[in-house]
């Protein structure tokens, strides 16, 4: 059958069960149930094919910073196709938009950041940067420094190396995970693993196993430390304040890389245009996606240090992707970070949007079953418990309770997701009080409705 917008919403469901497979879902789950189908966003609304107006907290995936509906991206994409719809970046050539974006970029990224390696999106710009820090390395005359330190629960993407590099055990209980020399430590989570530590001393503790690994597996063999300023998709776990500190002295005083996974932290989500400047850290390198272009094209990379890129650069770099700095989602790109800096979106989050949502953030905390609620920027997460005082964690089923609220927000028209017993949120960056209200609404009625 032709599939048209046109066609009834249990028609489009029936076909999208038989023939199109979600990504992190249970496929048959669509047969009894089918997935709700998106036709249209605006600003931070989302638009159902039932009619339904859905307040989107999540901005697709944590990306699309500057709102649904930009007329100006559309045209940028439109002349870009027409002029030069692609062409690579390979033998010898380049174009305009790939040399636009790699320099706007290099200006925004901190400290000496200021070469850019593009990918289509985040999970391969980690595998480029697995490659870069290894290789990296071996021109430097130390082969033997190849191992990668990451977080448990961390994020870093779906491809062989990037989900190694994550610490996500459901992913590599599948398909032959982790790949060799990669090694986790905890995650700084002082809400569910901190026990009667104050969370600056777990803060501490759990920075300085980053130093007990090295001291374990040997300097001479760990390539390089990667972790998100603030772990996202690990349950927005925003670090006690000694953690980073702390980091940063270890990757001072040893020899090893600091890989900033800047995918969702980046292009504003935490009040500054990168995460490691809030957290105030300086890394040898960023991986950035998702705001790059607020999602309206399939890009990312990786900005790396005049130090590596030039050690590199020394060497033909047996690298690359097809759509390495596509003209197209470079151009786009480019116009979505002029949208961010015209429109002050940056301060935007910092003094009106962040503010205020984290002052609705922090009153669900009147709920029973809210604990924590934390937030940075607008980038925050609640902890649910069926007992504040001692964060104890649901007995019958972790996650349950996470997953029933999710529906109930769905149910109420707002997109939250769940990690676990944590609600998390990450709106575009241009909403505004009004809507920050009936997010606080909605996701105080669907806590009423949880439990
Ligand atoms: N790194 C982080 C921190 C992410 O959150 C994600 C995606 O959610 C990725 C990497 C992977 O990016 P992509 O899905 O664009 O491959």
């Amino acid at each position: 059958p032709a599939v048209t917008n046109h066609m009834p919403t249990a028609e489009l469901q029936a076909l999208d069960a038989a023939h199109h497979i979600h990504p992190f879902s249970t496929q048959s789950n669509f047969e009894k149930e089918g997935a709700r189908v998106i036709k249209r966003g605006e600003g931070v609304w989302l638009f159902d094919s039932e009619g339904e107006k859905i307040l989107d907290a999540m901005a697709g995936l944590w990306c699309v910073n500057v709102g649904y509906g930009r007329e100006e991206l559309v045209e940028v994409a439109t002349r870009q196709m027409r002029e030069l719809p692609f062409y690579n970046t390979f033998f010898k050539t380049t174009h305009v938009p790939a040399i636009a974006l790699a320099t706007k970029l290099a200006e925004l990224a901190p400290g000496n950041l200021n070469h850019v390696f593009f990918a289509s999106g985040g999970s391969d710009a980690n595998d480029t940067n697995i490659r870069v820090v290894r290789h990296y390395w071996n021109m430097k005359g130390k082969p033997e420094k190849t191992i990668i330190i990451s977080r448990k629960n961390g994020y870093h993407g779906s491809t062989m190396g990037s989900a190694s590099l994550g610490g996500m055990s459901g992913m590599h209980a599948q398909g032959g995970l982790p790949i060799p020399d990669i090694h986790h430590i905890n995650q700084p989570d002082w809400w569910a693993e901190g026990g009667q530590l104050t969370p600056e001393e777990f803060g501490l503790a759990r920075a300085r196993e980053l130093e007990q690994a090295i001291d374990e597996l040997g300097e001479n063999r760990v390539a390089a430390f990667i972790a998100e300023p603030i772990q996202g998709a690990g349950g927005v776990i925003i670090p006690p304040s000694t953690y980073w500190p702390e980091i940063k002295r270890i990757c001072a005083e040893r020899e090893i890389l600091l890989i900033a996974d800047e995918v969702i932290c980046g292009f504003g989500r935490t009040g500054n245009w990168f995460g490691n400047q809030t957290v105030g850290v300086q890394p040898d390198i960023m991986t950035i996606a998702k705001g790059m272009s607020s999602g309206y094209q399939p890009i990312g990379g990786s900005i790396l240090s005049d130090e590596i890129a030039n050690t590199l650069g020394k060497d033909e770099f047996n690298h690359g992707y097809t759509y390495s700095g596509h003209p197209v989602a470079s151009a786009v790109a480019l116009e979505n970070l002029r949208i961010i800096e015209e429109e002050k979106l940056i301060d935007h989050v910092r003094d009106t949007a962040g503010p205020y949502m984290r002052k609705k953030w922090e009153e669900l905390t009147d709920h029973p079953l809210v604990g924590e609620a934390k937030i940075v920027g607008l980038m925050g997460s609640i902890a649910l418990t069926p007992d504040k005082s001692s964060r104890a964690a649901f007995a019958a089923g972790a996650g349950t309770a996470g997953l029933i609220c999710r529906e109930r927000c769905f149910a109420n028209n707002l997109v939250m997701r769940h990690v676990g017993d944590r609600m998390i949120i990450s709106p575009p960056l241009v909403i505004q009080p009004d809507e920050i209200d009936v997010l606080a609404e909605r996701a105080h009625r669907a806590l009423d409705e949880t439990y």
